[in-house]
């Protein structure tokens, strides 16, 4: 095959596996392998990928936190002749990763930038939620601060088109009570958790159901969540419930024949909170 590292000054931009190591592309082992250099977001996660793909090419470090003195060196290397490979430790740089940064350093300097395809969680998790991929928006992990999250929920919650977001296992549970009391528990949703690896799992349903069953199930392993786009529909009862409290909406679950512990579950559910916090309300 031939050598596409004829002409030098390259910089490519690798996709490695998010968890199945066979979802390396021939190609990226190839070009990984015959490149001057790999600029790795961190260096000994990558080292047991390179001595498992057998490549021996000399890593450097680039990262979210040396981007800044590390990106023009990378340049200065790249304009002097070197093929260099950039990788993050899962999936394609530049999404939620480093990696964008050095890919427009680099065009800024006239130097040829090109992709070598592979793994990506919020693309492999959005093509089976069952959720429309016509269209959709990335959202990457949502911001800490209460004020910005709430914002861009509030901004996502009109978006026609699927949302893709990633989430940590220790911030789900909260995501996923702010997507419900901000985009409603109808709406549908996916979350896709552990792919490629030995526990993949898919959750599919309405956000209340997510929230109810990670209420009850410690996540555990990385997560996306894919959420349907709004439809123009804005269920009336939850436009008129949510300013009510939990135990107000528990009452009216009652009067309207509901049984105690179903309309607590309900109540929990539509306003996206766990069923202590309904029985800690109810007893105020
Ligand atoms: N660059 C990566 C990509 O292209 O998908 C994303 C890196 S970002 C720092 C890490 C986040 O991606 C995780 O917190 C999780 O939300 C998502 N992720 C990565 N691998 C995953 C997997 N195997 N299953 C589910 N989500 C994953």
């Amino acid at each position: 095959m031939a050598n596409e590292i004829r002409e030098k000054g390259m910089l490519y931009l690798a996709g490695t596996p998010i968890g199945n190591l066979e979802d390396m592309t021939y190609r990226a082992v190839r070009l990984l392998g015959e490149a001057d250099l790999i600029a790795a977001e961190d260096t000994r996660h990558s080292r047991k990928l390179m001595a498992h793909f057998d490549i021996h090419t000399p890593l450097t470090s680039y990262h979210e936190h040396n981007k800044l003195e590390k990106g023009p060196e990378l340049v200065e290397k790249l304009l002097s002749g070197a093929t260099i490979v950039c990788i993050s430790d899962a999936g394609l740089p530049g999404i939620s990763d480093p990696g964008a940064h050095l890919a427009k350093l680099a065009i800024d300097a006239g130097i040829p930038v090109s992709p070598l395809p592979g793994a990506n969680a919020a693309l492999s998790a959005l093509i089976c939620s069952g959720l429309d991929t016509t269209a959709f928006s990335f959202y990457g992990f949502l911001p800490k601060t209460v004020k910005k999250r709430r914002e861009l929920l509030a901004y996502i919650k009109e978006k026609k088109e699927t949302v893709i977001l990633y989430e940590a296992p220790h911030h789900l549970k909260s995501t996923l009570k702010d997507l419900v009391s901000i985009l409603g528990p109808d709406r549908k949703a996916a979350v896709a958790r552990e792919l490629t690896k030995k526990f993949e799992e898919f959750r599919r349903g309405s956000l209340g159901d997510m929230l109810e069953y990670y209420e009850l199930n410690s996540p555990k392993g990385e997560f996306v969540i894919i959420i349907e786009g709004f439809n123009g529909e804005v269920s009336a009862e939850y436009e008129t419930e949510a300013d009510i409290s939990p135990g107000e909406m528990v009452s009216k679950l009652e009067q309207e024949g509901m049984p105690r512990k179903e309309a607590m579950r309900e109540t929990a559910k539509r306003l996206g909170i766990s069923r202590r916090d309904v029985y800690q309300s109810m007893l105020k």
